[in-house]
């Protein structure tokens, strides 16, 4: 059967995870939330929130640093950070969004080191710089019924130039009802290819 996951990164956020996550509950549907450490160290509640509606939890990094300019060290650390961060609300992500989808030298190693799969995206909705539905081009509800990956925002990131998530709000809904309509089972990605439900 198709499927399809939606992912969120650059969260969590306490105004707009909760606005989120009520969105796929209403819908029940789970997804896959790529957190960053520094963001779930002030907002620990809202990871807490992710776990307990049962969505898979994986990695985005602790800053939001680009791998393909860092340094290792520097990476390294960044890395490390965000497990332990992780680690401390009982979490031991096998997936990660790398920043900005940029892979550099040494990003190879540490996912290996750490068993943690790189997870592209299939459909980028360009949510962050506020596109809704009506923006996405005349395909993508094509590109919907075939399933796949999806990058979305649960929070205003590094480089957005929005003020909000209202319009990635208005994708959710719209995805997961052409999803429907076109008999796309949609649940988490645990693995670059591997869905469960
Ligand atoms: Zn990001």
């Amino acid at each position: 059967m198709t499927q399809l996951a939606l992912t969120f990164d650059d969260g969590p956020d306490p105004v707009w995870t909760p606005r989120v996550l009520e969105r796929l509950a209403a819908a029940d549907v789970h997804a896959t939330f790529f957190v960053l450490g520094e963001r779930v160290q002030r907002e620990p509640a809202q990871l807490e929130a992710i776990l307990a509606a049962g969505h898979s939890v994986g990695l985005h990094g602790d800053r939001h640093l680009d791998h393909s300019t860092a340094d290792d060290d520097v990476l390294r650390r960044d890395t490390d950070v965000a497990l332990s961060v992780l680690a401390r609300h009982g979490v031991t992500p096998s997936t990660w969004r790398l920043p900005w989808g940029r892979r550099g030298p040494i990003t190879d190693a540490l996912a290996e080191q750490h068993r943690l799969h790189v997870v592209p995206w299939d459909l980028d909705t360009h949510d962050w710089r506020g596109d809704g539905w009506a923006d996405q081009p005349a395909d993508t509800a094509h590109r919907v019924a075939r399933g796949g990956i999806v990058l979305l925002h649960d929070a205003v990131g590094p480089g957005a130039t929005r003020a909000g998530c209202v319009n990635t709000l208005e994708l959710v809904d719209a995805i997961i009802s052409t999803a429907r309509d076109a008999g796309v089972r949609i649940g988490p990605v645990d693995e670059p290819r591997g869905f469960h439900g």
